[in-house]
């Protein structure tokens, strides 16, 4: 009885759907009024499962009717299946109340009353017995014993034919079975369909089973009175067309094809099984689903990684990027982008009315700044100044820093050589332009050496060397200028660089030498003091003045070494005219850088503790850029020289980039009037004014005040009226030599 699910499954759904079908047919049926036609009635048991009973919910069912209604249909019948006991049924099939039985089994007797169609089903009588019971497996088994039967079944013909059987007639099978089930009996004679139909409905199959062969096998299907062979042909035809287009099948299936308890026990049988298989698939689905749940997690999170690093990797090209092409301080374009940039349009040139020229820029003594007030400060001025130098070219044009101070410029798209020159005056106008930091305006200006292509350069390399060149002849002139490369200044740019290389051993090789200009006291005609101006006898050139290696030796940081060698020969000098009974004070000009150097201050005291000369005998003269600069660091020095007794005067006064405010505060006790003003003060009322302006300024804080490039009577004579203090300049000697000033001294 185990069958194979599968086919267990198709056979459920066909049984499914020929209850379907039967719901179709019988629907059709009812469709037209039985007035209109003619109806053929049949009659049925009303209680002989499962070929014909009414069921629980009264209705006519089972297998003679699925078959009587498909004959009706496929012949089509107008039909009327009436149930009755039995006996009224076969009676009123004598009497012509009903045209047809649906189903009856062939006997001898009946086929002498009836006619049958083709057997609807072979009918066997098998034994049944309880399931404990082992000696009953044939009819002769049953001798002596009690059996039970339907009653007018056509097992009776044959019951009383065992020996000493005692037979026990019932109303139907099911009664007999529930006998057998209550061991009133010991066995039942039955159809075989019949009896395991109620077997299962009444859920005796695990109780009682059939045993034996069958007794007998009997024809059975619809039957007509002998007189009505019309009405058998038409239930024969279309029993022939159900059975060709399968519907008869079907109906067998549904009926006997299949015990109809069987699904019930297979999910009783396999109970456990199939609820293990169920628990099994449901922690298979469970699993998959979490194993889901998880990958889908995993994925969530590595995609997010991925995003994270991804977005992490663009971060850090945009951060190697700017590392590499852009400046941190002002955010412009390196060198290296600049180059490459240089480089792309030389690959690129195609088009020969258009150029291009590279600007060089150098800020003029921009040193002093960085080293005056600071390196952030002067980070922050170069910062301004690139936004400045941006908003003056074209937007296709290149603003890179490149160095310190240095600046390059591409200019592209040129037609015209005056555009190029346009720029480089826009450039220098916009310098004219202050800086403000902290309470200080800056006056800035710069050098531009520029290189034109093509014949500033064809490649990059030469451009790039000729704009520096240009640069350096930019410089030459004075600064605050700019430069059009041409042939002619490459030599001169080179003979530069040779310059810087010789400045660099000029102080190992005792090229420096002091001369030393007097300074007179107006009043009396004396000389009271001796600046020190350095001279560098240069191998190639001869002597040279400060204005040819000042600036190189401060750029380059020789300054410091340089300024220590003066400072100490100028003591030693001053020490030996004071001790040859000369009362002189030595003037000494110190760089900023140097004034700024954080040895200074020891090193100006060793040099005076191993000169011996008295500090009062010496004075520091400063310039006011160095004043401006780290304004508290200042103080601080020129209050420590204050103290060590040392005079300090203030250069080149009245030149500088900022205000008289802040001489109050500082400890100087000099002034020296610029040049400036007194190389004209008898013709130029203005400058004689802002001398004498000078002057009474510095006598209302206290200051001594020199005049400097006295070069005239005149010039001395207004200085006097002026009431000036001391008046240094050729009207009185140029710089001379030590031996020189001995001469003089004596
Ligand atoms: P300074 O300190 O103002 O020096 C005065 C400059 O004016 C000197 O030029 C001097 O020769 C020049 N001079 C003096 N009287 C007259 C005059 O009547 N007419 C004209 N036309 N010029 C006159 P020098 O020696 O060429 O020095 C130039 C500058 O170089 C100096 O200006 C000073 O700033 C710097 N310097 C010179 N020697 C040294 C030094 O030893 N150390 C440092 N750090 N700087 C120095
Ligand atoms: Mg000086
Ligand atoms: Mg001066």
């Amino acid at each position: 009885m185990k069958l194979p699910m599968k086919k267990n499954i198709l056979i459920f759904v066909t049984v499914l759907t020929l209850v379907f079908i039967q719901g179709i047919f019988v629907d059709e049926g009812n469709a037209i009024t039985k007035e209109e036609i003619k109806i053929i009635r049949f009659a049925g048991d009303e209680n002989h499962p499962p070929y014909e009973y009414i069921d629980e919910n009264g209705n006519y069912r089972g297998y003679n009717i699925d078959i009587i209604n498909a004959i009706a249909h496929a012949a089509g019948l107008y039909i009327e299946i009436i149930p009755m006991e039995w006996n009224d049924a076969i009676l009123a099939l004598e009497n012509n109340e009903v045209d047809s039985l649906i189903g009856m089994s062939q006997t001898e007797d009946r086929l002498k009353k009836y006619k049958f169609t083709s057997p609807t089903i072979i009918n066997e009588q098998v034994i049944f017995v309880n399931k404990d019971t082992v000696h009953i497996n044939s009819i002769e088994d049953l001798s002596g014993l009690k059996v039970s039967y339907q009653k007018n079944d056509l097992n009776e013909s044959f019951i009383h034919d065992i020996p000493n059987v005692i037979a026990l007639p019932e109303k139907d099978l099911e009664d007999c079975l529930f006998e057998l089930a209550n061991n009133e009996v010991d066995a039942v004679l039955g159809n075989r369909v019949v009896g395991i139909f109620h077997l299962q409905r009444n859920k005796l199959t695990d109780k009682i089973m059939t045993v034996g062969e069958s007794i007998t096998s009997v024809k059975y299907g619809p039957t007509v009175l002998k007189d009505n062979q019309e009405l058998l042909n038409t239930l024969e035809e279309g029993l022939e067309q159900i059975k060709k287009n399968k519907t008869f099948d079907r109906i067998y299936g549904k009926w006997f094809g299949e015990d109809l308890g069987y699904i019930k026990l297979l999910i009783k049988d396999y109970k456990n099984e199939i609820m293990i298989l169920a628990i099994l698939i449901g922690l298979v689905v469970l699993f998959l689903y979490l194993y889901n749940i998880r990958l889908k997690k995993q994925v969530l999170k590595r995609t997010q990684e991925l995003e994270q690093a991804n977005d992490d990797l663009i971060v850090k090209q945009k951060e190697i990027y700017n590392l590499a092409y852009n400046d941190s301080i002002t955010s412009l374009p390196n060198r290296i982008y600049f180059v490459e940039e240089l480089n792309g349009i030389l690959d690129n040139i195609k088009d020969e009315v258009d150029s291009f020229a590279v600007f060089f820029l150098d800020i003029d003594r921009f040193k002093h700044i960085n080293d005056t007030l600071g390196h952030h400060v002067g980070d922050h001025i170069l910062n301004l100044l690139g936004i400045r130098l941006s908003k003056l070219v074209k937007d296709l044009d290149i603003v890179a820093r490149v160095g310190g101070d240095e600046f390059f410029i591409l200019m592209k798209g040129i037609k015209d050589e005056s555009e190029i020159v346009s720029l480089a005056n826009s450039i220098l106008m916009d310098f004219k332009e202050p800086y403000y930091i902290r309470d200080y305006e800056l006056y800035l200006t710069t050098s531009i050496g520029i290189a034109i292509y093509p014949d500033g350069g064809v490649d990059t390399q030469a451009l790039l060397m000729n704009s520096d060149l240009a640069l350096y002849k930019a410089k030459d002139l004075g600064g605050n200028s700019y430069y059009i490369y041409g042939d002619e200044i490459s030599s001169e740019g080179l003979e530069k660089m040779v310059l810087l290389n010789q400045l660099r051993q000029a102080c190992d090789n005792d090229q420096l030498v002091l001369h030393y200009q007097p300074q007179i006291e107006i009043k009396t005609g004396k000389i009271v003091g001796l600046e020190a101006l350095v001279r560098w006898n240069n191998p190639d050139k001869g002597l040279l003045y400060p204005d040819k290696f000042i600036a190189l030796a401060e750029e380059t940081g020789l300054i410091i070494q340089m300024g220590e060698w003066i400072l100490r020969q100028a003591c030693m000098q001053a020490r030996e005219w004071i001790d040859q009974g000369n009362d002189i004070i030595m003037s000494v000009n110190i760089s900023a850088k140097q004034f700024q150097h954080k040895t200074f201050v020891k090193e100006l005291v060793s040099i005076l503790i191993e000169s011996g000369l008295e500090p009062k005998n010496l004075t520091l003269e400063i310039t006011e850029t160095i004043v401006i600069s780290d304004i508290e660091y200042t103080l601080n020095i020129l209050d420590m020289l204050k103290n060590l007794g040392i005079g300090v005067a203030i250069d080149d006064f009245g030149t500088g980039y900022s205000s008289l405010s802040y001489l109050n505060e500082m400890s100087v006790n000099e002034l020296k009037i610029d040049r400036s003003f007194i190389s004209d003060i008898e013709k130029n009322h203005k400058n004689k004014m802002l001398a004498n302006t000078i002057i009474i300024l510095a006598k209302q804080i206290g200051l001594k005040v020199t005049a400097e490039g006295v070069e005239n009577l005149e010039q001395l004579t207004i200085l006097k009226e002026m009431d000036c203090d001391i008046a240094q300049g050729y009207h009185f000697s140029k710089p001379v030599s030590k031996e020189k000033i001995d001469e003089m001294m004596n």
